[in-house]
């Protein structure tokens, strides 16, 4: 539904546990969950808590996947919405939505908002599409902005916002007191796809001859979205061939039709 497109709470299931690699990333998120849990403990030496983090990398990479564990870990409210939503927004409806969002948000405090695609609305003003109107794009940029000056420090709102076009952000945004502190997050190298395709194993009902290390071997330059969607797709075709478990082939076949499906997509960027 819209309602759940546009943010309304939730709780989030997801913990650290779900999250495989991405170890610099997590100890740097760790002390967010920290400054949710504890604001005490930083307030009364003065410290001012962040209130906006932007999580940088490719797609698929987990941003989203970590905001959640955020939330998930310091047990908070998440409250979400996507920057490409607003493109097509009529106008002063995205400008409301956010304004909306950020008042939800602070009634349930501490709580985390995430801004995902944020360069969807935070695109530079000189790097915007010509043939796109950009007005409302701008009202809601403008609307988060204000809100996130608005809000004093110590409101127990943090910020998360992720992009994959980092180049392409106004600088308005990166700001001091804004998205002023970023965490990158990397394509896993494949000690780390191990570990993501031990995560997404976890619910198969694989056979003997599966081999972690030969299926990291496989899958260079995939993201955890690629590897997640290769263990869906092996399980899909061992029960489309009928088999109680999902055997070695099966994943060797989920990969290469994931292959077939980068290669499109790079096809269509390129
Ligand atoms: P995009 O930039 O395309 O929005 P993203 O970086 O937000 O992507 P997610 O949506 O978090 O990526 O990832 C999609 C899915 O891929 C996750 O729900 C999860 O199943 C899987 N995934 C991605 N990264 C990891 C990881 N490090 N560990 C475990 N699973 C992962």
């Amino acid at each position: 539904s819209t309602a759940k497109l546009m943010g309304q709470d939730s709780k989030s299931k997801t913990t650290f546990e779900d999250v495989a690699g991405l170890k610099e990333a997590k100890i740097e998120v760790m002390e967010i969950v920290d400054f949710l849990k504890n604001p005490d403990h930083y307030t009364k030496l003065g410290a001012k808590i962040p209130k906006g983090v932007m999580f940088v990398g490719p797609p698929g990479t987990g941003k989203t996947l970590m905001a959640k564990a955020v939330a998930g870990e310091a047990k908070v409210p998440f409250f979400s919405l996507s920057g490409s939503e607003f493109v097509e927004m009529f106008v002063g409806v995205g400008a409301s939505r956010v304004r909306d969002l950020f008042k939800k948000a602070k009634e349930k405090a501490p709580s985390i908002i995430f801004i995902d695609e944020i360069d969807a609305v935070g695109r530079s003003r000189n790097k915007v599409n010509v043939f796109q109107s950009n007005d409302e794009r701008e009202n809601t940029l403008n609307q988060l902005l204000a809100e996130l000056d608005g809000f004093g420090e110590n409101t127990g709102v943090i910020v998360l916002a992720a992009t994959n076009r980092p180049d392409v952000l106004d600088k308005a945004l990166l700001r001091p007191g804004r998205f002023d502190r970023h965490i990158y997050l990397e394509l896993p190298n494949k000690e780390e796809r191990k570990e993501i395709f031990k995560v997404h194993l976890r619910p198969i009902k694989k056979a003997d001859d599966i081999e972690i290390e030969l299926l990291a071997s496989l899958t260079p330059g995939f993201s955890g979205a690629d590897i997640a969607n290769i263990c869906n797709e092996a399980a899909l075709i061992a029960a489309r061939k009928k088999k109680d478990l999902v055997e070695k082939v099966d994943f060797i076949e989920a990969r290469d039709r994931v292959v077939g499906g980068l290669e499109r997509r790079s096809r269509i960027l390129s």
